[in-house]
């Protein structure tokens, strides 16, 4: 696939970029606690493109701060069909760390749509790359104040180092899809992704688990007191339109799950119910 400058100059004019929504899961309660923002590219000629094929080449072009815009926008607009209490994801580039024009970029989306950047988490890979730490410190700490989180994607993988969960101000730690891929069949990596849970929750972080495909990963996560999780088990990344459906059907599995644990302390009610 051969795309340049021109494709991606065409596909903002011709507005091809949008956000997925994937749902994140309550690992304990079973009940939605919100939605990673995924962006997408709905190529006139090749259809749609996946981040990974198009993020490096709107990155190299100078297009990135245009595509977190187009992309806030949307989500924003879309966040209108988000109970109250459910939060939103959104992946920013690392380079847009080092850009102080990002906070205010960021509040400017969120007030348009009229979402509170306290319901707003900002997810963050590569940090390796930072050529300037208090630069990025600094605009960090602009999204804290702000109200944003900030979560460190991808950890273990390489890129994302226990380096910067020191140095920069995470609230969230997401444990690498490659590591709860390898957890089944391997007491090695799950002793790895128990000890990275063990760091997070040590840390005071919130935990999450990416790429869950099915039960015994989630009960494995839920056993390690990973917080949250997200996966093709609980749902695959899908268009605003299929928000509220994803609501409804959370709440359907959240009582499932409530029953299976028949634990009747909990209120199954109660739990599903989405808090205002
Ligand atoms: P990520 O942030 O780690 O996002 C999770 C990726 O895992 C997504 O791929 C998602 O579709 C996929 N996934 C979700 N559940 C499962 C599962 O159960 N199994 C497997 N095998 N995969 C699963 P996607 O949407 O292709 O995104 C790839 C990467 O592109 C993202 O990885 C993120 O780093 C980047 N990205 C996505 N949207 C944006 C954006 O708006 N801006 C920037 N800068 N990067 C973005
Ligand atoms: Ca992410
Ligand atoms: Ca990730």
């Amino acid at each position: 696939m051969l795309l340049d400058r021109e494709d991606v100059r065409r596909a903002f004019g011709e507005d091809e970029f949008f956000p997925l929504f994937q749902p994140q899961v309550n690992l304990k309660t079973g009940r939605l606690a919100g939605f990673e923002v995924l962006a997408r590219w709905r190529h006139a000629r090749l259809g749609s493109i996946p981040p990974d094929a198009f993020i490096p080449l709107v990155l190299r072009h100078g297009f990135i701060n245009s595509l977190t815009q187009r992309l806030l926008g949307k989500t924003f607009a879309a966040s209108s069909l988000l109970p109250n209490a459910l939060r939103l994801s959104i992946n920013i580039a690392p380079i847009q760390l080092l850009d102080t024009t990002i906070p205010g970029r960021i509040a400017e989306a969120a007030g348009e749509g009229g979402f509170p950047l306290e319901r707003l988490t900002i997810e963050l890979t590569e940090c390796a790359l930072f050529e300037d730490l208090s630069l990025a410190q600094s605009v960090a700490g602009e999204l804290k104040a702000l109200g944003c989180r900030l979560s460190l994607d991808d950890f273990g993988n390489g890129e994302s180092s226990l380096f910067h969960l020191e140095k920069l101000p995470f609230d969230e730690l997401k444990v690498d899809r490659s590591f709860i891929a390898a957890m089944t069949g391997s007491p090695g990596s799950r002793k790895i992704v128990a000890a990275v849970i063990g760091l997070g929750k040590s840390l005071g972080m919130t935990t999450v688990a990416e790429g869950v495909e099915n039960e015994t990963q989630a009960a494995a996560m839920r056993a390690m007191g990973c917080a949250l999780a997200q996966g093709w088990h609980f749902g695959r990344p899908a268009p605003a339109e299929e928000i509220p459906r994803m609501v409804a059907a959370a709440r359907g599995t959240c009582a499932r799950v409530l029953t299976f644990v028949e634990d009747e302390s909990v209120d199954a009610e109660a739990a599903c119910t989405v808090e205002a």
